[in-house]
């Protein structure tokens, strides 16, 4: 399903200098109805680009997303689609280049979790959590690849977590997808940096969404324990980052990973 939206605002002047600086860009964010994805197209939103807004089962969320954008002077677009398999995120990759007329920037956040010991783990929780964490953003970034390459410019970011760099226990599946999400990050990287394209990673710590709040007191009482920073940190935390990393100052910057964790840990 795909339903359209799009806006045009009268911007204050200093709203029109600060664009001007910048070159409105066509972007996807999975999992954009709530959290990071959220956060970050707004983020991306506010600076005047164009964002497809993609969610997968809230609607609602992803719509007042939209609306926001739209009345911070951006455009939106909704796109609907399930990441939990190649094809499905192969659709939604097709649904958001359409919607877009092109894609130049993709921003790989949709994740989920099915924690539990290794021992303990159903086949389906490692299917899943991979499928979705990694198998989605391959697809997708292949999707955009093909225009970014014939346009020699793109921007691909991809959310990994600070876990798929330190490991934790209880999460084999999402910290084997998340450490395979820099694997691809640097492999991208190396394949069409000569094409204008970067593609780089985040790694969130602790921020505060609905995923971290599915967590117990006593395992956020002891996270907080191990953040230098002594507080959780916040979407836009990790939105700030992404707007910088898609803009022409982080154009040099490419297959790295870098951590948003308050100082949680350094690699
Ligand atoms: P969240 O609040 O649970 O939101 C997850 C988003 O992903 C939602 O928009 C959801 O869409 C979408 N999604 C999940 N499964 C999907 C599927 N099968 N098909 C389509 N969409 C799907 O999560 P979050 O905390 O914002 O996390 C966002 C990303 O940051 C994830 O990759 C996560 O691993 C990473 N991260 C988070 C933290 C943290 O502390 N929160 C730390 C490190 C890394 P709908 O609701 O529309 O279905």
């Amino acid at each position: 399903m795909l339903e359209v939206y799009s806006s045009f605002k009268v911007c204050s002047s200093l709203e029109v200098e600060c664009k001007a600086f910048m070159t409105p860009r066509k972007i996807l964010v999975t999992g954009a109805s709530r959290g990071l994805g959220r956060a970050i197209a707004l983020e991306l939103g506010r600076h005047g680009h164009t964002v497809a807004v993609h969610y997968g089962r809230s609607l609602h969320e992803a719509e007042s997303v939209a609306a926001e954008i739209i009345s911070s002077g951006g455009q939106a677009v909704l796109v609907q689609g399930d990441l939990s398999t190649l094809e499905g995120a192969k659709a939604v990759g097709a649904a958001a280049i359409a919607a877009l007329g092109g894609l130049e920037v993709l921003v790989n956040n949709a994740g989920i979790t099915k924690d539990g010991l290794a021992m303990r783990m159903s086949d389906d929780a490692w299917d899943a959590v991979i499928d979705t964490n990694l198998g989605a953003p391959f697809a997708l970034t292949r999707a955009a690849l093909r225009g970014m390459v014939s346009a020699k410019w793109g921007r691909i970011v991809n959310v990994s977590s600070i876990v798929g760099l330190m490991g934790n226990a209880g999460q084999a599946n999402y910290i084997s997808a998340k450490a395979g999400l820099i694997g691809l990050t640097k492999a991208i990287a190396k394949e069409y940096a000569g094409k204008n394209i970067t593609c780089n990673a985040v790694a969130p710590g602790f921020i505060e969404s609905d995923m971290t709040e599915a967590l117990s007191d006593a395992v956020k009482t002891k996270y907080l324990e191990g953040i230098p920073a002594g507080r959780f940190g916040s979407p836009g935390d990790v939105a700030a980052l992404v707007a910088f990393l898609i803009g022409d100052g982080a154009a040099y910057i490419n297959g790295q990973t870098i951590a948003v964790d308050g100082g949680m840990y350094s690699h």
